[in-house]
């Protein structure tokens, strides 16, 4: 079969595709033939060395949707032919916060402070025809859904949806949604409309505020805009926003933390564009103000996404599909600035 191979950090002229052996299933592990794989900021941070413990050559790509070709010894669940898409966190399934439902925070991870446990960075990902993973990683695929909608769920669409999770979103709540333009932040709109929620976002270009506002948000202003806080408030009562979903990281984060009501929950779920900022304690004190970090989801939050896709109430958001002979180029479109939406490999659909 062929894979992408990285032979060296830095970027994607590290990347080469070979003729490697077909991966044999071990015990509860299943085979894939890849039909779609996202190019997502985790495979990119991979790809220019952020987690140096990788061993190269490896195959990245956390985000598969494809048919399951082989079963290992164990696997009850799955049969050869069904559609499926692939949850990239590996867990133990039985230490203290698996048992919570949080298998990101995994005690496996022998990396926990700098680096999720996923596909594509723990063990080989899937860009590739086919790919091994365990099968309790696997979500099911009902008719409704078709591979090309799934493959946009298991990286961006778990991280909104477990980030909403993480904030304890209540149907009365207000949700401000920054980096709205990306995987992550059009899924978390919709997603916190179907929960009742009201949602506005922030966007990067003026050309994408209609389609923001079409997938749910009732406001959506440029990051540039000047009076953002004021903007929030006058639409809150004067409070602000019981919940600020926040995946840029730095530069965003002074305005995101204004922007929260009293009470409010700021949720960090991406460091797109840098990993440090600033707290007045005094604020957050008086305020009583909460930080949380996000990372990625559990099958729970899969599971959730593919039911919302089988009733048509959420739709993804896609810039771009790349022939996978093509992957370089997808990456280099990943980095195009006022993108609006997902860059996704086409392997075998
Ligand atoms: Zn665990």
């Amino acid at each position: 079969m062929k894979s992408w191979q990285l032979f060296r950090f830095g970027g994607p002229e590290g990347l080469r595709i070979e003729d490697t052996p077909s991966p044999v299933p071990g015990s509860h592990e299943v085979r894939i033939r890849v039909a779609y794989a996202g190019i997502n900021p985790v495979d990119r941070s991979m790809i220019q060395g952020r987690f140096d413990f990788i061993r190269l050559p490896f195959t990245p790509g956390a985000e598969i949707a494809g048919r399951v070709e082989g079963v290992g010894p164990g696997v009850m669940e799955h049969t050869v032919g069904e559609r499926v898409a692939v949850l990239p966190t590996l867990w133990c399934g039985t230490c203290r916060f698996c048992e919570r439902d949080e298998p990101s925070s995994c005690l496996t991870n022998p990396y926990l402070d700098r680096a999720p446990q996923i596909l594509g960075v723990s063990r080989p990902g899937g860009w590739a025809e086919e790919v091994v993973v365990p099968d309790h990683n696997l979500v099911r695929l009902p008719p409704e859904v078709s591979l090309e909608t799934a493959v946009t769920f298991p990286v961006g669409g778990v991280a909104a949806h477990h980030a909403l999770r993480r904030a304890r979103l209540r149907p009365q709540d207000t949700v401000l949604v920054m980096g709205a333009s990306g995987a992550v932040g059009g899924f978390a709109v919709q997603i916190a409309r179907q929960q009742g929620a009201r949602a506005f976002a922030v966007v990067s270009q003026p050309s994408h505020v209609a389609a923001l506002k079409e997938l749910g948000a009732e406001e959506a202003w440029v990051r540039t805009t000047p009076d953002l806080v004021q903007e929030i408030r006058a639409r809150t009562g004067g409070l602000g926003a019981d919940v600020v979903l926040d995946p840029l990281g730095a530069s965003t984060f002074a305005t995101s933390l204004e922007c929260l009501a009293p009470m409010g929950r700021l949720v960090t779920c991406g460091i797109l564009t840098g990993n440090r900022g600033e707290v007045d304690l005094t604020r957050h004190y008086s305020r009583q103000l909460e930080y949380i970090g996000s990372t990625t989801g559990s099958r729970s939050d899969l599971e959730s996404l593919v039911a919302l896709a089988a009733n048509g109430r959420i739709k993804p958001l896609v810039q771009e599909w790349v022939p996978f002979a093509s992957l370089p180029e997808g990456i280099a479109k990943l980095n195009q600035h006022g993108r609006l939406g997902k860059v996704v490999l086409r392997i075998q659909p």
